[in-house]
């Protein structure tokens, strides 16, 4: 049982801990948890500019100081009733807990793992900045959870993804030094997160912060492990105790001598807290410094330089899998359309590979997944029914605008377009499409939003049960 201070709902020995590490801005830090909270919103970079953002978001907007790509919204918005949000042009998250991925640096081409990537706010980041290229490991221990990253991710667009549900023992047996980038945001007490969810607080202990401690140690070693030499990676978490922040730190610097810490760009508002690690490499935020919720982070690099792994396969041993003449569908469907892109790249159809009676688009790097256990290996483009392909909705979502000449798009105030988010068919006038009928790509503002097919000045909706709202 907790023991709550005198002055409302906190625990005792959080507040003493507290007081002890922030002195005179203690009473700042206690006050700041009882004001509002703030809301953030990052924009799919590879999808849409931040510019083009800026001209057609019909709320009000605030740059984010020190996120690229992200925006303070206000409390009244809802911006994920909007079709853009349908559309995965943003990802709603607390300004705070966007910090991590917006320090570490990654590239198109990069192979990156996200450990514990659920619900997908860094993971989705990461995701963007490949644009397409390279290959992204999402994983969660929790099945549920990572059935919603997966979600979130195929929302995003993102094809280029491995998304699996493996213990972190497993991964670090199998890809040992495999990964250039990696994000390690541990599972934690979060106090950071007092203000935003309730729970949290009510479920704190100091034994548990002490238990999670020794998770993320082992964690954050696995994590080293699977980091190729003059790889990078990020360790954060939403919290506060110098037991999940610094000391996992200082654990992983003792284990493994190979690891430093490099310096996050810097913002005015990050804090340090006094320890024997270097000033200006851990970063702490805190709700009465800067606008966001609580949340720490440390990046880190391996010495050494990358070489190629033995885990990427050649392509041929898994498209030997596919049979080519049941691809004749999709390159029908593909005709059909005007799509001769995906993600604005050139399609390459030796990476399409049919299981069973599902076909998928496999990232550039195919690399060797035998034995793990996974929600998703590439992009799910569609189904192979009796004579026909029925596409998918992630394969809408991955689209960029311009991949696909059947478009009919909508202007984001239209009230077709939450009809057909609902289901229903909507009816569309001869000029508003590319071609009479068939197979058509429903955009809002120019941005794709999802299928269908247009008969007779209406279209049939083929937005899927499950993603509608
Ligand atoms: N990075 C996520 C984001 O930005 O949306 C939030 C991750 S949350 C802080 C931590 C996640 O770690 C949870 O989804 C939880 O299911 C997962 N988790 C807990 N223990 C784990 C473990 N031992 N290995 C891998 N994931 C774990």
């Amino acid at each position: 049982m907790n023991t709550f201070d005198s002055s409302g709902s906190l625990p005792r020995e959080f507040c003493l801990r507290m007081q002890q590490l922030l002195g005179e801005e203690y009473d700042d830090f206690i006050n700041s948890l009882a004001a509002p909270r703030t809301y953030g919103l990052r924009v799919n970079t590879a999808k849409i500019s931040c510019e083009q953002f800026e001209e057609i978001c019909p709320f009000p907007i605030e740059p984010i100081p020190w996120i690229p790509g992200g925006y303070f919204y206000p409390e009244d918005v809802r911006p994920s009733r909007l079709a853009f949000y349908q559309a995965g042009l943003y990802y709603l998250q607390d300004p705070g807990a966007m910090t991590p991925a917006s320090r570490i640096s990654i590239h198109p081409g990069d192979r990156v793992l996200d450990l514990c990537a659920a619900p997908g706010g860094k993971a989705t980041a990461a995701g963007a900045a490949l644009m397409g290229e390279g290959l992204l490991v999402a994983n969660d221990i929790s099945t549920s959870r990572a059935r919603a990253l997966l979600r979130n991710l195929e929302l995003f667009g993102i094809s280029n993804l491995f998304v699996s549900n493996e213990s972190p023992d497993k991964l670090c047996s199998r890809f040992p030094e495999y990964f250039n980038k990696i994000i390690l945001d541990a599972p934690c007490s979060g106090e950071g997160m007092f203000r935003k969810d309730e729970a949290l607080l009510k479920d704190w202990s100091s034994e548990k912060s002490r238990e999670l401690s020794v998770v993320q140690k082992n964690l954050i070693l696995q994590a080293a492990d699977m980091l190729c030499p003059g790889g990078e990676m990020v360790y954060s978490t939403c919290t506060f105790s110098p037991a999940e922040d610094e000391d996992v730190i200082a654990y992983l610097l003792e284990q493994r001598p190979e690891m430093s810490l490099s310096s996050p760009a810097w913002y005015e508002g990050f804090s340090s807290m006094d320890c024997a690690l270097p000033a200006g490499t851990c970063a702490r935020i805190y709700p009465h410094k800067m606008k966001g919720e609580g949340h720490f982070l440390a990046l880190l690099k391996k010495d050494g330089s990358c070489n190629a792994s033995s885990h990427t396969l050649l392509r041929t041993v898994s498209s030997s899998k596919t049979d080519k003449n049941a691809l004749q569908w999709v390159r029908i469907f593909a005709d059909e359309l005007g799509l001769d892109r995906i993600g604005g790249k050139m399609i390459d159809w030796s990476r399409m590979e049919i299981r069973k009676d599902k076909v998928y688009y496999l990232p550039e790097a195919d690399t060797d997944f035998r034995g793990i256990t996974f929600l998703r290996n590439g992009l799910y483009m569609g189904d192979l029914k009796k004579n026909r392909f029925e596409p998918s909705q992630p394969l809408a979502l991955a689209l960029h605008k311009g991949d696909a000449r059947s478009v009919i798009s909508l202007d984001v105030s239209d009230e077709r377009l939450s009809r057909y988010l609902k289901g229903e068919t909507i009816s569309i006038r001869p000029e508003e499409a590319t071609r009479e009928k068939g197979w058509q790509l429903l955009c809002v503002n120019g941005y794709p939003l999802g299928f269908g097919k247009l008969v007779n000045g209406i279209l049939k909706n083929k937005y899927p049960a499950g993603w509608r709202i």
